[in-house]
């Protein structure tokens, strides 16, 4: 399990100052999108101490993403569509928080099976002024991997936003992200960001704010939960560049909560009781999290 400390050290090659953002930006050549991007990170900056300044009476607001949905159904495993999982667990999440922590705001990007594009699901985070963000998701392989690979392969990923470490990261990252090739648009509303292109991902180092420290934290909350509570495989803490993750200006995490493309998983993933579990591992997560953050104030 990785500490958050270690974790944090770990990638702390990543750039810190501006100047050295502006470095990395040189070397990726895109013209024009310098000033775009810094545009960008400042009002995210701005937007986070707004909402730090926004009171200490303020409910706690958790806002739950289950990702895809409606005409995008995500991934798939022999007989799941990974929008349905995602909406089954989110809906159980919100409902153990609302019964267990009254005091606990939960807002949601969908509660049914709608179509939504995923600059709208930040919107209504920041919008809400979130203080935690979930967004969850199921994993898999491509179809093209050698079935006795996607066999061996499941497990529990929780992603903060970054630059990828691995090439299983940045293709998790890019998967997530091709959905917003089907939106109306795309090139316009997400400023050229091609979810195809390696390179685009570079610019996601950009995001080293106040909150990347939180969101491990958190991530690391999660995943110690699934581990070590929820009897799930947990395969660790990662960061990558997921569109979603670089749109919200909270605390924000990404949760893989299993392969699809493993059936044993799958089926795992479609019972009653492991989707229980699974929700109940995130609420604790969010409870311990909550309980620190309002420690330190
Ligand atoms: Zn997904």
């Amino acid at each position: 399990m990785v500490n958050p400390l270690d974790f944090a050290e770990k990638f702390a090659v990543l750039p810190k100052g501006i100047a050295n953002r502006l470095n990395i930006l040189k070397a990726v050549r895109i013209p024009g999108l310098v000033v775009l991007l810094l545009a960008i990170t400042l009002l995210n900056f701005q937007v986070s101490a707004q909402q730090n300044s926004n009171g200490a009476n303020k409910k706690f607001v958790v806002c739950i993403d289950p990702g895809h949905g409606g005409t995008q159904p995500g991934t798939f495993g022999k007989f799941t569509k990974e929008k349905d999982i995602t909406l089954k667990l989110g809906l159980k999440l919100g409902e153990i928080i609302e019964k267990n922590m009254p005091d606990v705001k939960v807002i949601y990007t969908r509660k049914t099976d709608v179509t939504i594009g995923l600059k709208e699901r930040a919107k209504v985070a920041n919008d809400n002024h979130a203080d935690l963000f979930v967004s969850i998701h199921a994993n898999s392989l491509p179809e093209s991997t050698p079935d006795q690979k996607r066999q061996s392969i499941f497990g529990t990923e929780t992603y903060v936003l970054g630059l990828h470490k691995s090439q299983e990261s940045l293709e998790v990252a890019m998967r997530e992200n091709s959905v917003i090739l089907l939106e109306e648009n795309y090139e316009e509303k997400y400023q050229g960001f091609d979810p195809k292109s390696p390179e685009s991902y570079i610019l996601f180092s950009l995001t080293q704010s106040a909150n990347h420290e939180s969101s491990i934290y958190f991530a690391d909350l999660v995943e110690k939960q699934f581990g070590e509570k929820a009897g799930r495989k947990s395969r660790g803490v990662k960061q990558a560049g997921f569109q979603v993750l670089w749109e919200t200006a909270m605390p924000a995490v990404l949760v893989e909560v299993g392969y699809l493309s493993n059936t044993k998983e799958e089926r795992e993933l479609n019972t009653e009781q492991i989707q229980e579990y699974i929700a109940s591992a995130i609420f604790r997560a969010i409870r311990d999290y909550k309980n620190k953050v309002k420690s330190l104030n």
